[in-house]
């Protein structure tokens, strides 16, 4: 299935295994989030979470095609675990943080490397190398209760079959419940938003033609081609 992004459809995500639809929210990401990849990119390891957004208009699914903007020549794949908000948080605690959390998915934060390193060198902000149309493969999510330990999962990203990316959510600096306590003090998480929690080593370009598959095991997988 290849349809437009740009079709007035609301992106919406089951969980699966029930009926209960979530309409995609502000999706939430965390630059910066494995030790590896920070180096990788010549960036330090920061002390806070370093957050950006993609609009809920960047949301394609599972065999839906990434286009690559007219602006960017070297656009990237990050592999990224996807964490599903379920109900409201407001500056929650640590110990609260995880009961908000409705279920896990797969994303891939496509990023016009290109572009955003000319951002970042003029200190600008980075939203067109991020949130564009198509810039946000996700999955559908399975409950939180059906995975046992979020930070020991797999992540694997390979383009045509070659795997490029291989890393484990026990790699993270930030985790899963210090993020939502983090983010929902600044931004009140509402059901349906989305955390992508940073990508591990890796990341390299992908070209139009080629095609992309994100997995996480016991969570999901997208197959992703690229035009
Ligand atoms: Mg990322």
């Amino acid at each position: 299935m290849d349809h437009a992004p740009t079709e007035d459809i609301m992106a919406t995500r089951k969980l699966i295994g029930t009926d209960q639809p979530f309409p995609i929210g502000k999706i939430v990401c965390l630059a910066r989030n494995y030790a590896e990849h920070a180096r990788e990119l010549g960036n330090e390891t920061p002390a806070a979470p370093v957050l950006f957004m993609k609009p809920a208009s960047s949301v394609i699914g599972d065999g839906d095609t990434v286009r690559i903007p007219t602006y960017s020549q070297e656009c990237h794949y990050e592999v990224e675990l996807a964490v599903l908000i379920g109900s409201k948080a407001r500056a929650v605690t640590l110990d609260c943080a995880l009961e908000h959390v409705a279920g896990y998915g797969v994303a891939i934060d496509m990023t016009l490397r290109d572009v955003q390193n000319e951002l970042k060198a003029k200190g600008l902000p980075w939203e067109i190398a991020k949130g564009f149309d198509t810039a946000c493969p996700l999955s559908g999510f399975v409950p939180a209760g059906a995975v046992a330990d979020p930070h020991a999962l797999n992540l694997k990203l390979s383009v045509n079959g070659e795997i490029r990316q291989n890393g484990t959510t026990a790699d993270m600096i930030h985790r899963i419940a210090q993020i939502i306590a983090h983010i929902s003090a600044i931004f009140t998480l509402e059901p349906g938003d989305v955390i992508l929690t940073g990508t591990p080593a890796g990341v390299g370009p992908v070209r139009a033609g080629e095609i992309m598959t994100a997995e996480i095991a016991t969570v999901g997988r997208l197959t992703i081609p690229v035009a």
